[in-house]
């Protein structure tokens, strides 16, 4: 298993990390397989969405904030509620398949590391899986 860091620089942030698990799975020498990301963390997630217009996870950050407000007379005495619940709809994994060494995405899709509860410094797990 692999892991990178990711520094979070504010409180709600989606950061694109597609190059650095290609990165990840180029040291490893990764070819034809699935590749797993992980994030051991409960206020943060990993999901994939479009980066190509950056809007788009301002958008989804935006909208996350009204459907589930930072306060709303949560119970967790903590005070993160809200990046716990942001969390658990988003998960903290995604399964990415490899062909000849590049993941398999969309034209228009990213991998992104969803912080909730910055800023903080993040792991994130890869596990590459070879199909032969
Ligand atoms: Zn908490």
């Amino acid at each position: 298993m692999d892991k990178f860091i990711v520094k979070t620089q504010s409180r709600f942030e989606m950061i694109d990390i597609t190059k650095e698990v290609s990165s990840v799975l180029n040291k490893a020498g990764a070819k034809e397989g699935t590749c797993y990301l992980f994030v051991p963390h409960t206020t943060a997630a990993v999901t994939i969405n479009e980066n190509a217009d950056p809007d788009v996870p301002k958008d989804i950050l935006m909208e996350l904030d009204k459907a589930i407000p930072l306060s709303d007379n949560y119970r967790h005495i903590e005070g993160n509620s809200a990046a716990h619940i942001k969390a658990s709809l988003f998960g903290s994994s995604e399964v990415v398949l490899v062909e000849d060494g590049n993941l398999v995405l969309g034209t228009w899709q990213s991998i992104f590391f969803c912080e909730f509860d910055g800023p903080r410094t993040r792991n994130v797990m890869v596990r590459f899986i070879s199909a032969v």
